[in-house]
């Protein structure tokens, strides 16, 4: 079970993150999970789409996420970083419409190159901090 940490807790923890300068996208790894998540494939079996496909909406998010967003850390260890959204997207299966997602989720920040984000519904998350308790995204949106 993933662990999730609220925003406050995370950076008294000392994980910090900031995002890299110049473009959202940086790599061809990046621009096709851009394009995995603002257009919808039916051939895809679980797709979560942005709403907005621009890259400044979408920065938005990312910067709130790894600013002082909540932390996810899950069974592997890998560390992610949530925000609730403002530009909400929706889970598609096999190109159908299933589910409105209200968060923004950003993995593998510490990778430049790497780092990419999807929305994701928070009901899918762990909703209370591992550390004071309290709930992830009143103490920290
Ligand atoms: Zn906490």
């Amino acid at each position: 079970m993933a662990k999730v940490y609220c925003g406050a807790c995370r950076l008294a923890l000392g994980h910090s993150r900031s995002l890299q300068s110049g473009p959202l996208l940086q790599s061809d790894y990046q621009r096709q999970k851009h394009k995995k998540h603002t257009v919808v494939d039916p051939a895809e079996p679980l797709q979560s789409v942005f709403s907005d496909p621009s890259t400044s909406t979408i920065r938005i998010e990312v910067e709130k996420a790894l600013s002082s967003g909540p932390m996810e850390v899950d069974d592997r260890g890998r560390v992610n970083f949530l925000t609730l959204s403002v530009a909400d997207g929706h889970r598609y299966e096999s190109g159908v419409r299933v589910e409105v997602q209200d968060v923004t989720k950003v993995v593998l920040s510490s990778r430049t190159e790497l780092r990419h984000e999807f929305p994701e519904a928070s009901a899918r998350l762990g909703q209370r901090c591992c550390v004071c308790g309290s709930e992830i995204f009143c103490a920290s949106t």
